[in-house]
């Protein structure tokens, strides 16, 4: 199944049909993405009995606005250097415990955006992310799928040199500004993937004059605490909430890591892709500008 936020409504996608929630349902289901959460498993299986490419009522997607599928997690939880290329491009050793911040829950946005430059190291990190539906702590390992709603595209944006303030370093700072964390297009649930632990992932920047340059090229199978392994861990500690994020680290390409160090300038544009799940952009303007 695959669902996604048009304009603030929660829909049903099937290629590149849409069909809305809340009328579909009679009214069962909210029309509010994030309402659905706390009734995965309810909302789950009434989406399995809709036929949405054959109901009546389904729609081209086409123009729609689409906005993050999970619009307002109460917990967006970042895990860093969890690729081993990354962590060496990054100078820092393998972590042996997940290196865990937040990115404050205001810097979630929808999956195609324009976001302003606060300063000129801002760098790009593409991440599967994933969204929580069935919350709760202490969730054994082999447990963990059945708490994960589904996957979705990530771009932990980080602002370096206020990541990198003080000591010990700001991390959540850095990557929480506004706009800093979006999602989308879709959220696709495990069962759509012939295999969710390998999913291509990647970022390419694109210079004002259509000029593609291809930075990340990774792979989620290349990941040192897996997905059920994070989700696991960080419930010793972290009440799961139904909507919850959880920015599953970067493969290495970023700019921080190159020589010399590269880092985005306006008028740029961010394409992020995974594998199965889609693409977001974001284009990039100056920090005073509109
Ligand atoms: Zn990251």
């Amino acid at each position: 199944m695959r669902i996604a936020n048009t304009a603030g409504r929660l829909v049903l996608v099937d290629g590149d049909r849409i069909l809305d929630v809340e009328s579909a349902s009679e009214g069962r289901f909210d029309a509010d993405p994030a309402l659905v959460f706390s009734r995965w498993d309810e909302f789950t299986e009434w989406a399995g009995s809709i036929d949405v490419g054959g109901h009546p009522d389904a729609a081209p997607v086409g123009d729609a606005e689409l906005g993050a599928p999970s619009p307002r997690p109460r917990q967006v939880i970042g895990v860093g250097l969890n690729y081993a290329d990354h962590a060496a491009e990054s100078g820092l050793a393998i972590p042996e415990y997940p290196v865990v911040f937040t990115k404050f829950a205001s810097s979630v946005s929808g999956p195609s955006t324009v976001v302003r430059l606060p300063g000129d190291t801002v760098d790009w990190e593409a991440e599967l992310v994933v969204v929580i539906g069935r919350g709760g702590r202490h969730i054994p390992i082999e447990r963990a799928r059945e708490h994960i709603a589904g996957y979705t595209v990530g771009q932990d944006l980080s602002e370096r040199t206020v990541q990198w303030l003080g000591q010990p370093a700001q991390f959540s700072m850095g990557k929480s500004y506004e706009g800093f964390a979006p999602t989308g297009p879709v959220l696709v649930t495990l069962d759509e993937f012939a295999d969710p632990r390998r999913l291509a992932i990647s970022t390419t920047i694109v210079s004002p004059d259509g000029t593609e340059t291809a930075v990340q090229r990774g792979n989620t199978e290349q990941l040192i605490f897996t997905v059920d392994d994070l989700v696991s861990r960080l419930s010793e500690v972290i009440e799961f909430l139904p909507g919850d994020l959880i920015f599953t680290g970067t493969p290495s390409g970023v700019g921080a890591g190159m020589d010399p160090k590269r880092f985005l300038v306006a008028g740029e544009t961010l394409v992020t892709e995974i594998e199965g799940i889609g693409t977001i952009t974001q284009r990039f303007v100056a920090g005073d500008a509109a």
